[in-house]
C-alpha cells in the first residue's frame, strides 16, 4: 500500500474533497459509487463499514463483511479509502486497505480508541463531538498526534434547531488559524437535509476550511441510513465546481490582520518560482494539454513564452515559469506527466 501522510494529502488536494455514501450497503452500491466518483476526479472515498447509530434497531453497517469490496474497489479504481473506526480491535483488519482512519463525533472522547490510533502511522480525520469545546477537540487530537490529524467540523448541538446541527464556523476558524490545524467541513451531517448541503459547503470553504466531506449516494431515497441528507453524484459535481472556484478566490490573497484591526506587518516569504523548458512536436491541442496538467495540480503560471525551433528534433519549445518550488509535490507530480507529453522537460532555474 502507498504510504501517505496527512501533509502529503493536504498538499496535493486543494481543497481536500472526500465523498461517498453514509454507509457501505452492498458490493454493487459501493462499486457503482466508486466508479462515478473517481470518474469525476475524487481521490478519497468515504467507506464506512460500521455505523454507530442512536437507534439500536436501525442499520448498523455491513462490518468486516464489506472489507473485501473495499479491497476490490481500491485495486480497480486506485482510490484512497477513508474508514471510520469504532473499535480499536478493528484496526488490524484495516491494514493494507484503509489509507485514512476516521473517528466519528460520538467517539471523539473514546480515549482508548484515540490512544490506539496514536500508535498507527496513518492520517486520521477527527470529527468534533456533538457538544465538544475546541479545547476538548484539540486535546483529543493530541492523543492521536497533532501532525496526523485532520479536524472535521460536523455541526454541534446548540439552541438553534432549524437544521440537524449548527455549523460552528467560529470554532473551525479558531482551530485552523489559532492552532494551525487543518480543518474540513461536513455539510451533510450539519444540515441533515440534502437541499442545504451545497450552501454549508460553500460557507465552509469561503471561511477558509481546507476541504469538505460529503455524503453521496446514487439512489439517496433508497439509502439505509441518512437518506434525507445524501445527494446524487450529479448534484455533487455541481458543488465541486463551485467549491473549487470559491477556494481559489479565498486563497488569492492571504493577508493577516493584527489585534488592532490593521494589516499585520508580518510579510509572507516570497513565492518560490521554477522556470521550465519544454519542447514538443507540433500537434493540435498540445499547448492545451500542457496547460491542463498545470491547472490539474493547481499550479499558477507567471510566464509562458513559446518559440518555434530551428533544430530538427522538435517543433516548438516553451519557457514556463511556475509559482512553486521545484521539489514541491504538486510540481513533481505534474512533471511526471509532462515528461510523457513532451520530448524535452528541463528545469532551467529556481528562484
Ligand atoms: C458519519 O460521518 O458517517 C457520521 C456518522 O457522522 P458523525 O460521526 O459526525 O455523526
Ligand atoms: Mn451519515
Amino acid at each position: 500500500m502507498r504510504t501517505i501522510t496527512r501533509d502529503g494529502i493536504l498538499k496535493q488536494a486543494r481543497p481536500l474533497i472526500i465523498a461517498g455514501p453514509c454507509a457501505i450497503e452492498s458490493r454493487a452500491q459501493i462499486r457503482h459509487l466508486a466508479k462515478e466518483l473517481t470518474d469525476m476526479g475524487i481521490k478519497i472515498l468515504r467507506c464506512q463499514l460500521w455505523k454507530p447509530r442512536t437507534d439500536r434497531d436501525s442499520f448498523q453497517g455491513v462490518g468486516l463483511a464489506g472489507l473485501k469490496w473495499l479491497k476490490e474497489i481500491k485495486k480497480e479504481f486506485g482510490i484512497l479509502i477513508a474508514t471510520e473506526i469504532v473499535d480499536k480491535d478493528h484496526l488490524k483488519h484495516l491494514n493494507g486497505t484503509t489509507d485514512i482512519l476516521w473517528v466519528g463525533a460520538r467517539n471523539m472522547q473514546n480515549y482508548e480508541l484515540l490512544k490506539a490510533l496514536g500508535k498507527d502511522k496513518r492520517p486520521v480525520i477527527l470529527k468534533r463531538g456533538l457538544i465538544a469545546t475546541i479545547d476538548e477537540w484539540l486535546k483529543a487530537a493530541k492523543y492521536i498526534g497533532l501532525g496526523k490529524v485532520i479536524l472535521c467540523e460536523r455541526g454541534i448541538r446548540t439552541g438553534a434547531d432549524a437544521m440537524r446541527f449548527t455549523l460552528d464556523l467560529n470554532g473551525a476558524l479558531v482551530a485552523k488559524y489559532d492552532h494551525s490545524m487543518p480543518v474540513i467541513i461536513d455539510p451533510s451531517h450539519t444540515a441533515g437535509r440534502s437541499d442545504m448541503v451545497p450552501y454549508l459547503a460553500y460557507a465552509g470553504i469561503a471561511a477558509g476550511a481546507d476541504g469538505i466531506v460529503v455524503e453521496v449516494h446514487h439512489e439517496p431515497h433508497k439509502a439505509l441510513c441518512d437518506a434525507s441528507q445524501q445527494i446524487t453524484p450529479v448534484v455533487f459535481q455541481e458543488i465541486i465546481s463551485k467549491v473549487n472556484a470559491i477556494y481559489k478566490l479565498r486563497h488569492q490573497k492571504e493577508f493577516t490582520i493584527n489585534h488592532f484591526g490593521a494589516p499585520s506587518k508580518k510579510t509572507k516569504s516570497a513565492q518560490p518560482k521554477t522556470l521550465l523548458f519544454l519542447a514538443v512536436t507540433n500537434r493540435v491541442g498540445i499547448l492545451k494539454d500542457i496547460l491542463t496538467v498545470f491547472s490539474d495540480f493547481d499550479l499558477n503560471l507567471s510566464k509562458l513564452e513559446s518559440q518555434s525551433t530551428k533544430t530538427k528534433e522538435w517543433d516548438y519549445s516553451f519557457e514556463i515559469e511556475v509559482e512553486s518550488a521545484s521539489n514541491e509535490s504538486r510540481l513533481t507530480a505534474a512533471l511526471k506527466i509532462l515528461r510523457k507529453l513532451c520530448l524535452v522537460t528541463k528545469i532551467l532555474k529556481e528562484s
